[in-house]
């Protein structure tokens, strides 16, 4: 399928394909005609998959010709609100449609100059767009699409009272909705089932799994060894731009100071940078004068930067779910990237629930002089939790495996999803 094969204003062709898109994504093949339609979409994409210009597109072709507030975007963070807010405005061009951003951190008063002009469209995160509702700067008796984008993530921050609230300010009729989450745990299940009308349900993959054109692999490594071990790899000339994630702010500033220490240029991004330092952090790695972005988990979704050679687990994910979006930050709209997780025998867990996400075994790298284990055997764990001698071809066991299914239901999480009979059931509102 071509994109104007689409029924896309041409002008919105014209942008697209002077952006160097020729073919759309799967998910715009899927979400683009039914958005067209005016149905309401609930769509399973992780960032990489192209889902921005799945819900802009059909979004700027309705409003053609229109004047007003048109379209609001809700995003969970300032990085992804100002990503979607730049590709918005690759997609208008000559449209004589608008786009603003509003987010939080920085003071009120600079966002209104450009709330007085007047935007057809709004991204805007939660908390911010609350603040201008309540001050009255802000009309949606004119909205008409509604855009939530990572509706995981915003649920994830706490934004339910206020998405409640934003809903409670838009127009109930007329109105389509356009929902796009990563994961669809069952918060997120229950506000689909609140907000959508007959959604359409679109999905990037038929199931949870790393982007396509990533390699992956898991290099065991004693817990003291991993900074010797990630300079080691980051030394190497294929490594031309890589991103590694730490658990903890306090990880990734230390990790980020050996990076720097070794003479190698590094930026650190975490939630205690304020947001000048984030957006210097992430431009200076786009620009590609800083070869290395050091981030935890709660920088990780707005970073929007292609050409990434390497993504680094330094700590291995504790929920299998981020391992999945970590990842996703390599081999970006059908690029070849590489995953590396360095484990520690501490981390063997957290391994193995990726693994049993994703349905396959990642390959072993024990480079010599840091690897706990010598083969590229499975691994299996004894009595007292540590790895025993390695089994040649021995599967999880059982008991590792039943305990780990225990501690992620208790956390509320289920890895095996409803299908998607089950989901549209669900979400048929009348
Ligand atoms: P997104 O998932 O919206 O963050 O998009 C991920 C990346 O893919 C962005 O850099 C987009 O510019 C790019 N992209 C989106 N759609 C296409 C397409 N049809 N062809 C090529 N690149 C695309």
């Amino acid at each position: 399928m071509h994109f104007n094969e689409l029924n896309l204003a041409p002008e919105l062709i014209r942008n697209v394909t002077a952006l160097g898109y020729e073919i759309p994504t799967p998910i715009q093949q899927q979400a683009i005609p039914a958005a067209l339609e005016g149905r309401d979409v609930l769509g399973r994409a992780p960032t990489g998959t192209g889902k921005t210009a799945a819900f802009m597109l059909p979004t700027l072709h309705r409003l053609r010709g229109k004047e007003g507030l048109r379209a609001l975007v809700l995003c969970p963070t300032r990085e992804l609100a100002i990503q979607v807010s730049e590709s918005a405005r690759e997609y208008a061009q000559d449209t004589e449609l608008f786009v603003g951003v509003v987010y939080g951190g920085v003071p009120l008063d600079k966002d209104m100059r450009g709330l007085r002009a007047g935007y057809e469209i709004l991204v805007a995160t939660p908390g911010r767009l609350i603040d201008h509702l309540e001050r009255g700067n802000l009309d949606l008796s004119k909205v008409e699409v509604l855009v939530l984008d990572e509706a995981d993530r915003m649920l994830d921050m706490g934004f339910r009272p206020q998405i409640n609230e934003v809903m409670r300010r838009m127009p109930k009729q007329g109105r389509q909705t356009l929902f796009f989450s990563a994961t669809m745990p069952n918060s997120v299940k229950s506000l689909a089932y609140d907000i959508l009308r007959d959604p359409i349900t679109v999905e990037a993959a038929p199931k949870v799994q790393a982007a396509e054109g990533v390699e992956q692999f898991v290099y065991p490594v004693d817990a003291r060894q991993k900074t010797g071990l990630l300079l080691e790899l980051l030394r190497k000339p294929e490594f031309t731009s890589a991103i590694v994630f730490c658990r903890t702010k306090f990880g990734a500033d230390r990790v980020a100071q050996a990076v720097s220490r070794a003479g190698i240029k590094v930026e650190a991004m975490h939630s205690d940078r304020n947001m000048q330092q984030r957006v210097r952090a992430l431009e200076t790695f786009r620009s590609g004068e800083v070869q290395v972005l050091v981030a935890t988990d709660v920088a990780q979704r707005g970073i929007d930067v292609d050409g990434i050679s390497h993504v680094i687990n330094y700590d291995a994910p504790k929920d299998p779910e981020g391992y999945v979006h970590r990842v996703g930050r390599t081999a970006r709209a059908g690029e070849k990237g590489v995953a590396i997780t360095l484990m520690s025998g501490g981390e063997i867990g957290d391994v193995a629930a990726v693994e049993q996400l994703l349905g396959a075994r990642i390959p072993r790298v024990n480079v010599p002089g840091y690897s706990f284990f010598v083969a590229d055997t499975p691994l299996v764990l004894g009595e007292d939790g540590e790895p025993a001698a390695p089994v040649e071809q021995a599967p999880m066991p059982q008991t590792k495996r039943a305990a780990q299914k225990e501690a992620r239901s208790s956390r509320g999480r289920k890895v095996g999803e409803l299908s998607q009979e089950e989901l549209a059931k669900l979400l048929k509102v009348v």
